[in-house]
């Protein structure tokens, strides 16, 4: 059989800062790359500027309200046009689709990439909630249709380069590396200050909202390291943060003759969402190269689980299992909007979510609607609790 010339893919969440840089690595490589479908939540106008440009088989809106305007936007196009979260699970199954960039932000993003591993496509992931939540089922689905998972998130990305060549050797251990965010080495007094305007401020990355807070208060490395276990089956004592604040390491592995690997390179999302798409190959890019000179130290610290109890949490859910990350994650994604719309205070999002996870129903061994109905339940919590704001 012959190769096809073009990876036909689908961007679901393309309006989005990953969404974004993968159409910039479709522009680079359009003898390589073709898209055949495009997804937004909200913003139509860039959503139907995206589908001129790149002429995808089909778009979805999520927002039914914003469905007529796209359809009149693109009636000159031949371009199809859905919406709805339903509609997103069926154009995803398109024969014509070989791999997902799953780029949706929050749990949102796992029916879609369900039902497109369902259907045996190959899966870049970088919507991270994803396997949080669900992992179980997720890899379990993915390994019974024979479908990759091909990681994104730019630690795990690093991981997975460590590996190639490595597969039958054991993992000792993983060294997931974190910049610590913008309040790294900052006391509990101080984060109880902060404001959104200063805790979107990353110093090393530019990303979406949600990822962004999630970084602050390390929660994000927190869904890591859950991530990591499921993408690469680590029990929790495989999994060590270390904070390296220049973020050039992105992540290591330590093998079995205590041998240490790592991957480099400068702060761009573009590089591990290339390699997801491009595995095995790695093709040329422009993206600016690490100059070992222009950092002449690369340094390392121990997080402190004290004043950002978020990697704790982590870790203590993902030990219990069952659908405890799943409400870790939707305490997580309500106090952060509520964060965001000046509701709670910072130090207020690691509270609820803790609460919550003392608070849910436990389920041992979720099925999908399981996970909808504690994701559910778990937002009606949590918002109980930033109206009462628990830690102010
Ligand atoms: P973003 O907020 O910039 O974009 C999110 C995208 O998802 C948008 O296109 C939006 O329209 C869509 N979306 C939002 N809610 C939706 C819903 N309910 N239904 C359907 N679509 C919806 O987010 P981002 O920073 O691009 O992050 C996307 C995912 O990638 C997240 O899971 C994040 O953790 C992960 N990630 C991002 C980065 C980064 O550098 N931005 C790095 C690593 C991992
Ligand atoms: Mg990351």
């Amino acid at each position: 059989m012959t190769q096809p010339t073009k990876k036909n893919i689908a961007i679901l969440g393309s309006t989005g800062s990953i969404g974004k840089q993968a159409l910039d690595i479709v522009k680079a490589n359009p003898d390589k790359l073709q898209v055949e479908v495009l997804s937004a939540e909200n913003n139509a106008d860039l959503l139907i500027q995206q589908a001129i440009e790149f002429s995808p088989n089909a778009v979805v809106i999520g927002n039914e309200e914003k469905y007529l305007y796209v359809k009149e936007a693109l009636l000159t196009h031949d371009i199809k046009v859905y919406t709805g979260a339903d509609a997103l699970c069926q154009v995803v199954q398109m024969d014509s689709i070989h791999m997902v960039l799953a780029a949706i932000v929050g749990f949102a993003g796992l029916r879609s990439t369900l039902a497109a591993i369902e259907a045996g496509k190959q899966i870049a992931l970088a919507n991270k909630e994803t396997l949080v939540v669900a992992g179980a089922l997720v890899t379990e689905a993915a390994k019974a249709k024979g479908v990759n998972i091909y990681p994104v998130d730019s630690e795990h990305s690093a991981i997975f380069q460590c590996l190639a060549g490595e597969f039958h050797n054991k993992i000792e251990k993983i060294i997931l590396t974190a910049s610590g965010g913008p309040f790294r080495g900052k006391d509990a007094a101080f984060l109880k200050t902060v404001k959104k305007e200063t805790a979107l401020k990353h110093p090393n990355w530019s990303m979406g909202a949600k990822i962004t807070i999630d970084s602050a208060t390390l929660m994000n490395k927190g869904l890591e390291i859950i991530e990591a276990a499921w993408l690469f089956a680590l029990k929790a004592e495989q999994i060590e943060v270390v904070i390296h604040p220049q973020s050039i390491i992105h992540s290591l592995v330590q093998f079995e003759d205590g041998s240490i690997k790592a991957q480099l390179g400068l702060p761009d999302m573009k590089l591990p969402i290339q390699y997801a798409l491009f595995y095995p190959n790695r093709v040329h890019s422009s993206f600016k190269r690490f100059d070992f000179a222009s950092y002449p130290s690369l340094t390392f610290e121990k997080p402190d689980f004290t004043v950002f109890p978020a990697i704790q949490l982590a870790f203590d859910a993902m030990k219990k299992g069952g659908n405890l990350p799943c409400i870790l994650n939707a305490a997580n994604e309500v106090a952060v909007h509520a964060f965001l719309k000046d509701e709670i205070g910072f130090t207020d999002i690691p509270a609820i979510v803790e609460k919550c996870m003392d608070k849910g129903t436990f389920t041992a061994k979720p099925t999908l609607s399981d996970y909808m109905e504690s994701d559910k339940e778990t937002r009606a919590l949590a918002s109980e609790f930033c109206k009462s704001k628990i830690s102010a």
